[in-house]
């Protein structure tokens, strides 16, 4: 039989919660950012043009439509399991609460969701926002994934995040008032950054109270602010292999409780890092480099209590 992986995965979570595999459906209200103008690049410095959407919802319109090909390509690919409604890309509360109660509420009436989650900026949660979370939060699982990054300031500031350290926590505390999950995204090896100021953003967030993290190393993308510096002037980037031995060290300082929704990034117009694994194959070489080792996720940490 199989051994367990030496972390905590989104599936191993979702069976432990949900009783099975929990699938996520993505779609795109095509609402942008607050912090980026259509068509031009901005905001962010790591982020492209696509703002993070999910391929299977490129080229479609219609957030119905979009919903019905993502069912599809889930049943197809994967078989039965519970579904999650997921409004990613861009900043998903970029509307107003109107706007977002019209669009999502006859998405939840067109599958059985057991969740819902929704990515955004830690400075887009307005109070009648967050009763909007609240009220479906009676009825579904409401998660907020929350782009947080780095908890160095300097880096935010390099990276034209255009907020805080401190606002990344203040968002985190009124998620929890507001009885919500978060999962907080975070992402390595940013330009400027030691292992220490890497260590040290986990050591923060691990002391707040989020419900699950996303561990991701830097890709610079085509299409972005970091990859038309690169381009003029290349700079290391944190190579694959390099991640697989950071992640690892990361990982064992992680609470064993929470779940890891992603440990490697995925994406196809990259400048940088060379690809060296497919997600596959940088997952195998995690669970086997691990094991062989003794590692495992929070054996360097205390335990939450
Ligand atoms: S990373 Fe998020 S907040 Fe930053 S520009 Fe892109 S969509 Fe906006």
């Amino acid at each position: 039989m199989k051994t367990p992986l030496p972390w905590l995965s989104h599936k191993e979570w979702a069976i432990r919660k949900w009783g099975g595999p929990l699938y996520r459906v993505p779609v795109d209200p095509g609402w942008g950012c607050p912090h980026k103008k259509p068509g031009e690049m901005g905001g962010c410095t790591f982020c492209a043009e696509d703002g993070g959407r999910a391929r299977q919802t490129l080229g479609v319109d219609s957030p119905a439509a979009q919903l019905e090909r993502g069912v599809t390509f889930v049943r197809e690919r994967y078989g039965e399991g519970k579904l999650e409604l997921y409004i990613q890309a861009y900043t998903a509360t970029f509307s107003s609460v109107d706007a977002l109660k019209a669009m999502i509420e006859p998405l939840l009436g067109q599958q059985n969701f057991v969740s819902l989650s929704l990515g955004t900026r830690p400075d887009c949660l307005p109070p009648p926002t967050l009763e909007l979370l609240r009220e479906w939060n009676q009825q579904l699982e409401v998660w907020v994934e929350l782009g947080l990054q780095t908890a160095q300031d300097a880096t935010l500031l390099r990276m034209n995040r255009q907020h805080s350290w401190a606002k990344s926590k203040e968002a985190i505390f009124k998620l929890q008032d507001a009885g919500l999950q978060s999962c907080a995204h975070l992402l390595f090896g940013l330009p400027g950054e030691s292992a220490d100021d890497m260590f040290a953003t986990v050591e923060e967030i691990v002391a707040l109270p989020v419900q699950a993290l996303k561990l991701h190393n830097l890709h610079v993308l085509e299409g972005s602010l970091l990859g038309e510096e690169f381009k003029r002037q290349p700079f290391p980037v944190l190579p694959e292999s390099a991640w697989l031995e950071l992640v690892m060290q990361l990982i064992r300082r992680i609470p064993a409780e929470l779940p890891l929704f992603r440990v490697f990034t995925d994406s196809e117009n990259r400048l940088a890092p060379k690809s060296e694994f497919s997600k596959g194959e940088f997952l195998h070489q995690l669970e086997v480099v691990m094991k062989k080792r003794g590692w495992f996720q929070g054996e360097l940490c205390f335990q939450k209590p």
